[in-house]
């Protein structure tokens, strides 16, 4: 039993966004990809799709093999500062600027370019998760212990899968519902590949994700935060999109 809870306790540390958020933002970057782009990843991947593959990141750590993949996954900038660079903790946006830079190039193997694919689609949605930009002092909010509604957790989950699993949707619903009604100029706005412009405005939100009085997190939480998740999770699939339309031109 207790060695259940300790790996219990190892994977609410180091999974991202959980499995609905990443199927989410997945679903929303198909729907945006150019057809040379769409054309070209349906020749990578097969019978497949993004969202089907977003969460193969954090599958993998259950392989040893994956060990040095494990803080690909966030970055950290500290307080008063944009990114820096991933001295301050994480190698996130720098494994996306590499991994980029490779498909580009068009070197790689088929099984490597498949590998870097899903990193790829992976770690832009996790740098969408607020707390995978950490503040360098906290662990990405996993040090800070919360209750939600009942139970106890901390914030960095409150934020991965558990207030979006308490909105009841399916992925495909969810991806839908947050896109109703967004307008052309909106998408079009959205549509920009430049990471450390997301990855800072991550960071930038923290002041309202870090406002949680003393710790008990339930309706009131979720009323002043769940317009700020999806449009994280929105944009997300937004940049994801033009990441991979920059690559697959
Ligand atoms: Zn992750």
């Amino acid at each position: 039993m207790r060695q259940f809870i300790i790996i219990l306790v190892t994977a609410s540390v180091l999974f991202g966004w959980g499995k609905t958020g990443h199927r989410v933002i997945g679903i929303i970057a198909e729907e945006n990809l150019t057809p040379q782009a769409k054309e070209q990843i349906s020749q990578l991947l097969g019978h497949t799709d993004l969202a089907s593959i977003s969460n193969w990141a954090d599958e993998i750590k259950s392989d040893s093999a994956w060990d040095h993949s494990h803080d690909w996954h966030y970055c950290t900038i500290l307080e008063g500062h944009e990114y820096e660079g991933p001295e301050a903790g994480g190698y996130a946006v720098k494994k996306v600027t590499e991994f980029t830079a490779l498909l580009k190039k068009g070197t790689l193997g088929k099984e490597d370019q498949l590998d870097v694919f899903r990193f790829i689609v992976h770690i832009v949605g996790d740098l969408h998760q607020p707390l995978h930009v950490g503040n360098g002092t906290d662990r990405g909010g996993n040090d800070v212990k919360v209750t939600w509604f009942w139970d106890e957790t901390n914030l960095h989950r409150v934020w991965d899968s558990q207030m979006i699993d308490g909105m009841q949707y399916s992925y495909t619903e969810y991806a839908q519902q947050i896109q109703l009604g967004l307008s052309e100029g909106d998408k079009q706005s959205m549509l920009d590949p430049n990471v450390l412009s997301f990855v800072n405005n991550s960071r930038a939100v923290h002041t309202q994700v870090y406002d949680i009085g003393e710790g008990k997190l339930s309706y009131e939480y979720v009323y002043k935060n769940r317009e700020l998740m999806e449009d994280q999770l929105l944009s997300g699939g937004y940049h994801l999109a033009a990441i991979l339309n920059d690559i697959f031109k």
